[in-house]
């Protein structure tokens, strides 16, 4: 079948190329030339027979080189070969018939090899410059991909020769340090790190002057003077003679990683800190009540408890809100969400903290009847005890706390106003990520870890609803959030 299609096509395509009908007709043009004396001779065309037909035909015979020289560009070797033996054709007839010369054969012969040679020689020549256009081309596109390869991988490259001056960046390393590539050529390396990193990079710079290859993180300086830490697969380059030429390193940024591994590190103190308070307050005050028993009265053993109670409450919202968070960080957060009504969950969370804080007043304002929300209750619950105690812990002594309901076409808005510090408006913006504790609160010595409201925003974008916040500072916050009412 392939076969097949080969054999019907290519002589169709050669009948079909231009180039053939112009060689033809060249050719045949030169032919007329060639006879035009004998032609006006025989027709007797006096007025035409002009000296140029009648000179040395050798002369003539150059015109063939026009032929010759088109039929091998346009179809190399093949084209001068036969347009040569054509060309020897025509001449035959001449030669044989007409010339009065001696040996007129010889001469025809002579020309037509000179002809076909010169054919071949412009053939083999544009062989060869096209064969070098060709690996010209080849090579163009090895090395575009190679760049396309160099400027879009993830990871930076950077090569410096031998007094350690950039030859080589790619635009992302130059983007994760802030500069752009032309910026960056030829500087040294030094520039881009503090002292203690010059004295590192020069210990570093020994080693690959030995030839050893190796991985190391280190710490660059960008362009607007903050941190690039960066893992560093480093190697030597070396010339011909095997001498050190400079180094060449694919460069990670690991900036995120390292801030997550301080994050972490923080968090396990913070929340270390976090356990440890309310569990010293818990030890001490049952074991006064215990050791102390006889001697208390049995009002201040009372206290005591309540004291030890009151803290581990805490501790278990603290350990609740991180089980939360660690569940919608593993996405294994399931809901067991029904239609319910929230008076109930409203009214025994705000029993709960009026219990714990007795000190503030606490105002639950809703209409007597609420259409039921679908809701997990328990996780309900969990963002009414964040949201009041926040508003208990960021309030003064006998300051009023509002929790509050209300249907808003397909949602239930609830709410929890207090008359607190209040929280600026760039503070407000970032309140909902993990570990944001404002300054005000941690100069006012109150405990948290700054998870509360994050654990509130992760339950209620589970459900389906919104949280935000209006506040406006030292006139108090009031934090809002929706839920989706069951349609009848
Ligand atoms: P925590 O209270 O444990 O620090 P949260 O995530 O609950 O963590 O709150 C984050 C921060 O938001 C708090 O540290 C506090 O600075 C601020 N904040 C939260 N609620 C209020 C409020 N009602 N009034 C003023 N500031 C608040």
């Amino acid at each position: 079948m392939q076969t097949d299609n080969i054999r019907h096509h290519l002589p169709i395509t050669v009948w079909k190329n231009p180039h053939l009908w112009y060689i033809t007709a060249i050719m045949m043009a030169c032919a007329i030339f060639y006879y035009l004396d004998t032609i006006i001779e025989l027709m007797g065309w006096s007025r035409l027979q002009w000296w140029v037909l009648y000179t040395v035909h050798d002369l003539h015979r150059l015109l063939f080189f026009i032929p010759v020289v088109y039929a091998a560009y346009i179809f190399r070797v093949k084209g001068a070969i036969i347009t040569a033996l054509i060309s020897m054709l025509i001449f035959l007839p001449r030669a044989i018939l007409i010339s009065p010369y001696p040996e007129p054969i010889l001469r025809p012969i002579a020309f037509v090899i000179i002809l076909g040679g010169v054919g071949i020689l412009v053939s083999k020549l544009l062989d060869s410059i096209t064969e070098h256009k060709r690996a010209e081309q080849a090579l163009w596109e090895s090395e575009e991909k190679y760049r396309q390869l160099i400027e879009s991988i993830h990871e930076g490259i950077w090569v410096i020769d031998k007094d350690a001056c950039t030859t080589f960046v790619n635009p992302r390393m130059a983007e994760m340090l802030g500069y752009t590539v032309e910026e960056m050529l030829g500087r040294h390396l030094f520039s881009f790190m503090d002292e203690r990193g010059v004295q590192i990079a020069t210990h570093l710079l020994e080693r690959r002057k030995h030839g050893i290859k190796e991985q190391h993180e280190f710490e660059f300086l960008r362009k607007d003077g903050t941190r690039l830490y960066a893992i560093l697969e480093t190697s030597a380059l070396t010339d011909d003679d095997g001498s050190y030429a400079g180094a060449i390193a694919g460069v990670q940024d690991i900036t995120e990683r390292k801030k997550l591994d301080q994050l972490k590190d923080d968090f396990i103190s913070l929340v270390s800190h976090e356990l440890r308070s309310p569990l010293t307050v818990i030890t001490g005050a049952v074991n006064t009540a215990l050791t102390e028993g006889a001697r208390l009265s049995p009002e201040e053993t009372r206290q005591l408890l309540k004291d030890a109670a009151l803290e581990a409450e805490a501790l278990s919202n603290l350990l609740g809100n991180l089980l939360e968070l660690s569940r919608v960080q593993a996405n294994r957060l399931v809901l067991y969400a029904e239609a319910i009504s929230v008076k109930k969950v409203i009214q025994d969370t705000v029993e709960e903290l009026r219990r714990q804080s007795p000190a503030h007043q606490f105002i639950v304002d809703m209409p007597r009847k609420l259409p039921p929300v679908y809701a997990d209750s328990l996780r309900l619950e969990r963002i009414l005890y964040n949201l009041i105690q926040n508003a208990v812990k960021y309030s003064p002594q006998g300051g009023k706390i509002r929790v509050f309901a209300k249907p808003e076409k397909q949602h239930l808005v609830i709410g929890v106003s207090d008359q607190g510090i209040g929280i600026s408006l760039a503070d407000q913006a970032k309140l909902f990520a993990p570990f944001q504790r404002l300054e005000e609160s941690r100069l006012d010595g109150v405990r948290g870890l700054g998870l509360g409201l994050l654990v509130c925003r992760r339950l209620v974008e589970a459900h389906g609803g919104q949280i935000w916040v209006e506040s406006e500072p030292g006139c108090g916050s009031t934090f809002f959030f929706t839920l989706p009412i069951v349609s009848p």
